[in-house]
């Protein structure tokens, strides 16, 4: 029996991977991407400063540094709300670091995290979808191609969870996509980001080198037409949406979509199973906050397994210690994501008068400002 087995090396997966390479423990990691193989469509993650943290300690941030437009650091995040009072800067000043957080390709990421685990010797099998995680009282199957095997502790990091018996997801759709596209701006990049609240829901622009990743939240009816539309046309039906604040778009890549939903597993562990990224949690991207949650479950987890002697592996004090850890963060996550994708999804005056007086007193208080930033930034705990 392994004593781990991660399902799953994305870059949530891998993180823990990574945080655990040193232990001394038996652990296998499946995935099912074919080895080598090219990931296409490269998603820009906003990346907290906490993040970079954990990556530092795992030693991959030195080469993911290195990689040439890989991360571009963000220095301060304009919100404001279209037709609405209200607006604030969140600088990096505020809270005393050099950066707020960092936009990081996923591509370059996984990159960097898949070689420091073959780097670290771990034993990595892909082109492994698993179909089934279940427990019994002493330990986890993970079945894949008909095969079976058994560890002390399954950790589901694929993504989506929906092969694990015996755990509940709730998922509500938010009705919305997220158009995803690279842009180019006007004025030369410096490094501040854009949130810009409109009645459909967020328009976002995230500092990505010389250019700008796009994540602009709309009905999926309306996305069809708009990209289909020509470059001319999209660039001015961007313009007419989100107005001038977040300055001129002077040129667009291509376009994609993805629904929104928030989606978690209650509760994210049971004994010999847990949960961590996308798998226990899907969220809104209206804060940037899902895979900087995942990223914390992995190392929270990582420090749990190390403090755990193996034979107590996946027990139930191991797992509760895991789910009483992770509850504030988690929890926070789903209710500021899911509450202000409501607060800023509408445009009813009844939310409009909330939301202008939030960033306007954000504006004026710094001490609220600061607690608002650290908590983005380094999670509730
Ligand atoms: C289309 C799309 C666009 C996004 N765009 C953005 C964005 O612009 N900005 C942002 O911050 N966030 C974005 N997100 C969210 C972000 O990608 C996630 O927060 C992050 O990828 C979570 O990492 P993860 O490791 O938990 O899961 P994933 O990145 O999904 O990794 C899961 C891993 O598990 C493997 N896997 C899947 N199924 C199995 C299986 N059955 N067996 C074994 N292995 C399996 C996969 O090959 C993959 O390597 C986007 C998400 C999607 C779906």
């Amino acid at each position: 029996m392994h004593d781990l087995a991660i399902v799953g090396a994305g870059p949530v997966g891998a993180t823990l991977a990574c945080a655990l390479a040193r232990s001394g423990l038996d652990i296998v990691v499946l995935d099912a991407r074919a080895e080598g193989a090219t990931l296409r469509g490269d998603r820009a993650l906003a990346l907290s400063h906490g993040a970079r943290l954990v990556f530092e300690r795992i030693g991959v941030w030195a080469a993911l540094a290195r990689t040439p437009g890989a991360v571009t650091p963000i220095v301060a995040i304009d919100v404001s709300q279209a037709h609405g009072f209200g607006s604030t800067t969140l600088a990096a000043n505020d809270v005393g670091l050099p950066a707020l957080g960092y936009v990081v390709s996923y591509i370059a990421l996984q990159a960097a995290l898949d070689a420091a685990m073959q780097a670290a010797g771990l034993a990595v099998t892909f082109g492994a979808p698993v179909s089934r995680v279940d427990a019994s009282a002493a330990f986890a199957s993970v079945t894949l191609d008909g095969a079976t095997l058994d560890a002390r502790l399954a950790v589901v990091a694929d993504g989506g969870g929906e092969h694990v018996a015996g755990i509940e997801r709730v998922r509500h759709a938010y009705g919305k996509v997220a158009l995803i596209a690279d842009v180019v701006r006007g004025a030369p990049p410096d490094g501040v980001a854009f949130e810009r609240f409109t009645a459909e829901g967020p328009v976002a622009l995230l500092p990505k080198g010389g250019r700008y990743g796009l994540v602009w939240t709309m009905p999926p009816e309306r996305a069809e037409s708009v990209c289909a539309l020509d470059n001319r046309a999209f660039l001015a039906a961007l313009a007419a949406h989100a107005g001038a604040r977040i300055g001129r778009i002077v040129s667009v890549g291509p376009r994609r979509t993805f629904p929104l939903v928030l989606e978690y597993a209650r509760p994210a562990a049971r004994p010999h199973v847990a949960m961590l990224g996308n798998a226990a949690q899907t969220l809104h991207p209206i804060a940037g906050q899902g895979f900087n949650l995942g990223v914390r479950d992995a190392y929270d987890l990582a420090r749990i397994v190390l403090d755990t002697p193996r034979e107590a592996l996946g027990a139930a004090p191991m797992v509760d210690r895991y789910l009483r850890t992770r509850r504030a963060d988690r929890a926070a996550g789903i209710a500021v994501t899911h509450g202000l994708s409501r607060l800023f999804g509408s445009d009813s005056a009844l939310v409009a008068w909330p939301r202008g007086l939030g960033l306007a007193l954000l504006d004026v208080l710094p001490p609220a400002r600061r607690a608002f930033t650290r908590a983005m930034l380094f999670g509730v705990h």
